[in-house]
């Protein structure tokens, strides 16, 4: 079974698509970390997260190891990773990693933007979680200020703003919900009861 979780960010599809892989007993692939090790290892080596060939040629030299750095998860990254996104030559650099995860046995949950539009396009359930902006930055807001990092609503409220329209305008697979994707809205839901819904959107689409 593939299960490919589409949405912006903040809007909780890393923590479902964490909790369906254990849940059903699959693989679990966040594929922002590619791009945010993309931007990251760009950035460490003096070289312009804007310039579409060099970042092509960081991404084809991607290695699994580079996805597990700790700052990955961070801020800065998220935005330097939304940068290199939007350049095809990185994009076509990842498909073949991705899907080749996919489809390696029992299965998996893949999380990311363009899961279910560009990458797994046959995936058996496609989901694509959403929730107000407002919510979103208030849940990222929380979070930071839980490990004690005190960033004001607003900035984080304007950074997400700016990422999803980034991510959503640009040419090459932007952000969108795929045709036969079922959304979920998680505005007024806690994760607990994110995930209940998304158990349901699985368990009624392979009935
Ligand atoms: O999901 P996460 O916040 O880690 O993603 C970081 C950035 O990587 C996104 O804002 C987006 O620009 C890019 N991304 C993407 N396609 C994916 C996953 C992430 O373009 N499948």
């Amino acid at each position: 079974m593939i299960i490919a979780i589409d949405g912006p960010a903040a809007a909780g599809k890393g923590t479902i698509a964490l909790k369906l892989a254990k849940h059903y007993g699959l693989n679990h692939l966040d594929t922002g970390l590619l791009y945010r090790a993309i931007g990251r290892l760009m950035t460490e080596q003096g070289l312009d997260v804007d310039n579409a060939a060099e970042a092509g040629a960081v991404a084809r030299k991607l290695k699994a190891k580079d996805l597990n750095h700790p700052d990955l998860r961070g801020r800065e990254a998220g935005e330097l990773a939304s940068r290199v996104a939007v350049h095809p030559e990185v994009r076509a650099a990842l498909v073949d990693f991705q899907r080749d995860f996919a489809r390696t046995p029992p299965g998996a949950v893949l999380d990311g933007r363009d899961i279910g539009t560009a990458i797994c396009p046959e995936a058996d359930i496609k989901i694509f979680v959403t929730a107000s902006p407002e919510v979103r930055a208030r849940r990222r807001t929380d979070e930071l200020n839980a490990k004690g990092r005190d960033v004001p609503y607003e900035r984080i409220l304007a950074e997400i703003l700016e990422r999803d329209e980034r991510d959503s305008h640009r040419s090459a697979a932007p952000l969108r919900q795929a045709d036969d994707a079922v959304r979920l809205d998680t505005t007024a839901l806690d994760a607990d009861a994110a995930f209940a819904a998304a158990i349901e959107i699985v368990d009624a689409g392979h009935e």
